[in-house]
């Protein structure tokens, strides 16, 4: 068997037009222009990528970017004081803070401190309690990303054995909140886990999150799996470039799977469409009036 390649990048340039074409139509009927802040704090690289690439992103959808970038000693009273205008600016219907921040701030109390129907990240501690208890709110962009991919693969999923490895709060748990919500039966590994190679082996649907290249070996896999590989590990090759991997052993994964997301070109793209989207869903909620179908 060889697994088909599921596109993230050509899934996630759909769902980035329908945005586009969302945004028209909330322009034309209701006169609103969504609007997303992104806050960067500090100089990490990998956080300038990804800011520049949402503010683009943003920007390509007819959306408001908002940018704005603080230095990396910048207090967390100021911090939040920039949160709480963002919060208060009706021009501005999501607001993401770019993680990590600074060891000197307290990262719980600057997500906790965005209003929860402007948290398009999803990670405010109102949003998981609604995400948990079934209740409506904001979903985290990357869980939600591998539950579309998987929706659109698998269709109805009640009853499927899933194995999510990795439980972070942002990754991981939602994750497996949402195939829960799907009626799977969900099974959560995690670096305590014993005998990870049996648990993935019954698994229907592997998720992995864990941030360790080629952790989840190809032979493990049952027979026509569909794998979502989260993971982005970065490695050097013998002519010292790099390049990215997953978590998943790919092309002896894709020897058992059905279906397996690649590593660059998977879950990676779905993160910011997904983000987009979620701006339009948090646009349309605080204005009271129903996501435009396109
Ligand atoms: P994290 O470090 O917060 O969590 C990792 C999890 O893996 C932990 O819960 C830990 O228990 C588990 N773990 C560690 N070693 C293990 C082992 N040997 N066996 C089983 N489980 C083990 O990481 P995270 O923030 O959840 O991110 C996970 C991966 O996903 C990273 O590679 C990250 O870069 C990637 N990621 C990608 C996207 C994207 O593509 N858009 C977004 C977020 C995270």
């Amino acid at each position: 068997m060889t697994a088909d390649v599921i596109d993230g990048k050509a899934f996630a340039a759909k769902i980035k037009l329908d945005v586009a074409k969302q945004v028209v139509i909330l322009k034309e009927q209701h006169g609103i222009v969504p609007g997303l802040a992104v806050v960067l704090v500090g100089e990490d690289p990998a956080s300038q990528v990804y800011v520049r690439n949402k503010n683009k992103s943003t920007k390509e959808a007819g959306m408001n970017s908002f940018e704005h970038r603080m230095l990396p000693d910048v207090s967390e009273a100021e911090l939040l004081d920039l949160v709480k205008k963002l919060n208060e600016d009706p021009a501005v219907h999501g607001i993401l803070v770019q993680l990590p921040l600074p060891k000197h701030i307290n990262e719980a109390a600057v997500i906790d401190a965005i209003s929860p129907d402007k948290d398009v990240d999803g990670f405010h501690v109102i949003n998981s309690g609604l995400l948990a208890t079934g209740g409506q709110g904001m979903v985290p962009c990357t869980p939600q990303g591998c539950i579309m991919m998987l929706k659109d693969r698998l269709g109805d999923m009640s009853g499927l054995e899933a194995v999510v490895i990795g439980r972070s709060n942002i990754v991981g748990k939602p994750v497996a909140q949402l195939l829960l919500n799907e009626n799977c039966t969900v099974t959560m590994a995690h670096s305590r886990t014993r005998d990870l190679a049996t648990v993935v082996g019954r698994a229907d649907i592997v998720v992995a999150a864990v941030g360790v290249p080629e952790l989840v070996k190809g032979s493990w896999i049952k027979d026509g799996a569909t794998v979502i590989d989260v993971g982005v590990n970065r490695i050097e090759k013998a002519d010292g470039k790099t390049r990215l991997i997953g978590d998943v052993e790919y092309d002896e994964a894709a020897k058992h799977a059905s279906a397996i997301t690649p590593v660059p070109g998977g879950v990676g793209p779905m993160t910011i469409a997904v983000l987009l989207k979620s701006t339009i869903v948090a646009a349309c909620r605080q204005a009271g009036i129903e996501e435009p179908e396109v």
